[in-house]
């Protein structure tokens, strides 16, 4: 699995200078690019290689690869338009950087040669130990970050695990199988003060109050982020080896029912996904999507799937009686259908590479997936 180690560096001219001249370099392949229509990185580069170190001598060859495959993949990706790089950042490979958490420091290529930085350590960085395969300079604001990828060993998924599911919803951020709950109440009131000065100071439309507006908007994202790195964090440290989510489904064209638009619209559902599978994966737990068809229609005890089912914030089955917090209800069948999917992804291909977890043993294993039937 790979992870970003974020270091902050000193703002040196060098390292401006650099990024200053990666974007000229970039420019110059893009330009060429989406003229003549190609991306091909061999044919970028003989076109466009002698220019770009005729106006950039100082620009170390390896950063004018680097610029030229990012140009290439950018032309690949937008379809040769016409694009301006304002970003200043520079793509640096294993060639061109050498990552020292121990001693806190990292060396880059740069248009004044090889250069040693300084950086503060973190306790982080001890842990994520491994080969640091690429990395990425990012000039912002009168900052200078480097984001360095680093390649970590794969912990090994379990093949028969204990699996949660969790509904994601309004009311409930998220509500898990074990019956606990994580809501939103808090967040809706914040979310709410946050609304309503919005609407007061776009109302007041001064350029100081355009200033405070996107210091809130900053505050309210910071806020969103902690809050899905904490539910991810306690979701995460449950007793349970698998997690199943709904696949959320952000295609316009397909209806996915009010109750779904009205979850995607307020939450950052995605976020939270992405960090409940990050948090988990580094402790050798697994994140399986399912279908969220029926999930909250389908009786979790007896199977039976009627719309009129769920009324407001309960569930009543119209079948068998049983009766229960709609969301929870939906969470138990998530982690049902979880369980044949994390079984089913087993089967056809090992989650993990490593020998540790051989598919095999889930044959030998007691686990059966439990069969639903859904009603008329
Ligand atoms: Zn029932």
């Amino acid at each position: 699995m790979f992870r970003t180690i974020k270091v902050a560096l000193p703002f040196e001219q060098s390292l401006l200078q650099t990024a200053v001249a990666f974007n000229r370099a970039c420019q110059t392949v893009l330009d060429y690019g989406s003229e003549h229509k190609v991306y091909n990185k061999n044919v970028l580069n003989k076109a466009t290689y002698p220019q770009v170190r005729r106006e950039m001598p100082n620009l170390p060859s390896a950063l004018v690869q680097t610029a030229r495959d990012e140009a290439s993949e950018m032309l690949l990706r937008t379809d040769f338009a016409k694009i301006i790089r304002k970003r200043l950042s520079v793509r640096y490979d294993n060639r061109c950087f050498k990552f020292y958490p121990d001693s806190n420091r990292v060396s880059l290529t740069t248009v004044m040669g090889r250069l040693t930085f300084p950086f503060k350590h973190y306790n982080y960085m001890d842990t994520w130990k491994g080969e640091y395969t690429n990395a990425q300079l990012v000039i912002r604001r009168n900052k200078i970050f480097l984001n360095v990828q680093v390649k970590l060993p794969d912990v090994a998924i379990k093949a028969v695990g204990e699996v949660l599911g969790i509904d994601r919803g309004i009311l409930n951020i998220a509500a898990c199988s074990d019956n606990t709950f994580f809501s939103s109440k808090r967040l809706r009131a914040v979310k709410g003060r946050y609304q309503f000065l919005k609407r007061r100071l776009q109302h007041v439309g001064t350029r100081s109050a355009h200033r405070k507006l996107q210091r809130l908007s900053g505050r309210e994202r910071r806020f969103v982020l902690d809050t899905n790195h904490c539910i991810s964090k306690a979701i995460a440290n449950k007793p349970f080896d698998v997690f199943a989510l709904e696949k959320l489904v952000v295609n316009k064209k397909k209806k996915n029912g009010k109750r779904f638009n009205r979850k995607l619209g307020s939450w950052s559902y995605a976020e939270l996904q992405l960090f409940i599978k990050y948090k988990a994966e580094a402790k050798g737990k697994c994140v399986v999507l399912v279908n969220p068809k029926y999930t909250s229609q389908r009786c979790s005890k007896c199977g039976f799937v009627h719309k009129q089912n769920r009324s407001g914030l309960g569930f009543r089955c119209g079948n068998c009686g049983f009766s229960l917090n709609a969301d929870l209800n939906a969470s138990r069948n998530i982690g049902v259908l979880g369980k044949s999917e994390h079984l089913r992804l087993f089967v056809n291909e090992p989650i993990v590479a490593s020998n540790e977890a051989s598919p095999a043993g889930i044959v030998d294993g007691s686990y059966k997936p439990m069969s639903l039937f859904i009603g008329s």
